[in-house]
């Protein structure tokens, strides 16, 4: 280093953990590895590895969320112009599944510990989800967990301002038809909520105080239900097993709305019909008028439960409530879609194809809030008048916020607090909307995301040409590693390391690409392995 730098001088200079994870990133290598002692049940030999972080999000680590925005697309592709119905068979428990599993069954300890200790379970809960997920990703099909209470339905009743959808029996096909014994189109939906009051170009509203952000804040919470609940629809209307890959993610005006591939096609008129006659009822007790506004209820540690704060008196159960529902009640909120269902007819390997395929990839490695950047004040108020309503909306049976409206959550426990509830719906980074960005069907590709994953992998070693089979996923255990354990590296050593190997990785498979007469290096595939 040079001797005469300045002060100032050095102070611009970039800190090297920087340098390295820009470095990092530039290679496709993951910037938050963790490390895993692998140990080799053959020989006993351990090595200490790192294993990919795995994120979806950008903000977290911008290597993984990039090849699993690859993955996604990879397995959008396959599904979606399928002319053959894809075999599902359920296959013996994986070992991933089955080690996914154990540390479920540890997390669940910890929940149940949690709540004897008194303590609020919310941490516990935010990694099930993540575990969850993962364990689904793996290819297990329901919740692994015991899941939330059974739902209690309150009122089947039809809304009869709107159309009935005549009904057919779903018979099990989910391949579309052959039109001129050589067309098998496939649809691009694109679905949209209703208007909360005019908007801007920037998504803001023209009049921020009539604008309904309630409504807003309601349908985003509730959206998931309404794509269901239109799937569900469009199944019996059209009377074949419909399949889909759908990705959710905000308008500028922050509301959820929906892209989904679908296999097969339908008439533009008939979707329309579909989408309005579709609609989802909340039946929740009242929640226009909070009961509690400057107190709040208490808990009485002996009777177990919230009471009033002048009478002592226990705060009605989620069961009351729920019962307290009458015949002659409306429900809390219909989500509905807008008018506007908008839909192309897509065909296998088309230029629209790839087209719609940037569009449903484009936002899924952003959280929410991230899609749309609010950059002005009008923006930023726009978001904080949204998060406020939805600082006090209930978000489920289990939220804290109840009891601002005078009823005991579900599993109500001492320490929660309207206001403070730790579900995601409320969190800045969803906006309202906690459910999974990319809903897929279960018979879309007839693979899970590993078995896509595997397919990457395996197409990269056959071009490298290596034909060694895939190791047995029975040979190694893992075991966790320390972060103050004598044999780990720095990070800024192990991202090194790991730079070289890629760059080295690369070159091969450029080389071989080249050789293979294969598109131009940094296509689509370089990323796969590793
Ligand atoms: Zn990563
Ligand atoms: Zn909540």
């Amino acid at each position: 280093m040079s001797t005469n730098q300045t002060r100032a001088e050095r102070a611009r200079m970039p800190l090297a953990r920087e340098v390295v994870r820009a470095a990092a990133i530039e290679n496709g290598v993951c910037i938050r590895p963790i490390p895993v002692r692998r140990v080799d049940r053959l020989t006993g030999a351990t090595e200490l590895v790192d294993l990919p972080c795995g994120a979806t999000l950008a903000s977290k680590c911008p290597s993984c969320a990039e090849r699993s925005r690859r993955l996604r697309i990879a397995q959008c592709r396959e599904g979606w112009h399928l002319d053959t119905e894809p075999i599902l068979e359920a296959d013996a428990p994986t070992g991933e599944q089955r080690t996914l599993a154990t540390a479920r069954a540890d997390l669940e300890r910890a929940r149940v510990d949690a709540e004897d200790a008194g303590e609020a379970p919310a941490e516990a809960d935010a990694v099930i989800d993540q575990v969850d997920e993962l364990v689904s990703d793996a290819g297990v099909r329901g919740r692994i967990g015991a899941g939330p209470a059974p739902r209690r339905v309150r009122s089947t009743r039809r809304r009869t301002d709107v159309a009935e959808l005549p009904r057919r029996r779903v018979n099990p096909r989910t391949v579309g038809r052959v039109y001129a014994e050589r067309f098998r189109p496939s649809l691009f939906v694109t679905g949209t909520l209703d208007s909360y009051g005019p908007v801007h170009s920037d998504g803001t509203p023209v009049d921020p105080d009539r604008y309904d952000y309630r409504h807003a804040a309601r349908d985003a919470i509730h959206f998931g239900r309404l794509v269901d609940r239109f799937v569900q629809n469009l199944r019996r209307f059209v009377g074949w097993d419909v399949q889909y890959f759908a990705a959710v993610e905000p308008q500028r005006r922050l509301a959820p709305h929906l892209h989904l591939a679908m296999r097969g096609t339908v008439s533009r008129a008939e979707l329309r019909q579909v989408a309005a006659a579709t609609y989802h009822q909340v039946w929740w007790p009242p929640c226009d008028q909070p009961v509690y506004d400057c107190v709040v209820p208490r808990w009485d540690p002996d009777r177990e439960a919230y009471v009033d704060p002048e009478t002592g008196e226990p705060l009605p159960t989620w069961d009351e409530a729920i019962d307290a529902i009458g015949p002659d009640d409306e429900p809390v909120h219909v989500v509905r879609f807008g008018a506007q269902i908008d839909a192309q007819g897509v065909l296998a390997g088309s230029p629209d194809a790839n087209r719609c395929l940037g569009y449903l990839a484009k936002y899924l490695t952003k959280s929410v809030a991230d899609c749309h950047r609010a950059e002005t004040d009008r923006q930023r108020d726009h978001v904080a008048r949204l998060l406020d309503v939805l600082r006090w909306e209930p978000c489920s049976e289990r939220c804290a916020n109840w009891l601002r409206y005078g009823v005991q959550p579900r599993g109500a426990h001492d320490g929660i607090r309207p206001g403070s509830c730790r579900g995601k719906a409320h969190r800045p980074e969803h906006l309202g909307y906690a459910g999974r960005r990319v809903l897929v069907s279960r018979k879309w590709s007839g693979k899970t995301l590993g078995d896509h994953r595997a397919d990457r992998r395996d197409w990269v070693l056959q071009l490298l040409g290596n034909t060694s089979e895939r190791p047995d996923p029975d040979r190694y255990m893992w075991e966790p590693v320390r972060t103050d354990d004598p044999d780990l590296r720095s990070l800024n050593r192990r991202l090194l390391l790991a730079i070289a190997e890629r760059t080295v990785w690369r070159q091969a498979l450029d080389d071989a690409k080249r050789r293979a007469g294969l598109d131009p290096p940094d296509s689509s595939a370089t990323d796969t392995a590793a």
